[in-house]
């Protein structure tokens, strides 16, 4: 079995997981149906990159 070295810190792990944090998704206007969307997805409404490319 392993043993550890030396024991982290509250602090100190807390310091390392600074940087996992959740990611707010990009949110942009369809500029046909004026909903927000997910950017680089395709709107509910089937448009993407002004152009219609699923029939509803
Ligand atoms: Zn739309």
């Amino acid at each position: 079995m392993a043993v550890q070295q030396r024991r982290n810190s509250k602090t100190r792990k807390a310091k390392r997981r600074t940087h996992y944090k959740l990611e707010k998704p990009t949110l942009t206007k369809c500029p046909s149906c004026g909903e927000y969307k997910l950017a680089h997805k395709m709107c509910e409404c089937g448009e993407y990159n002004g152009r219609q490319v699923v029939e509803k």
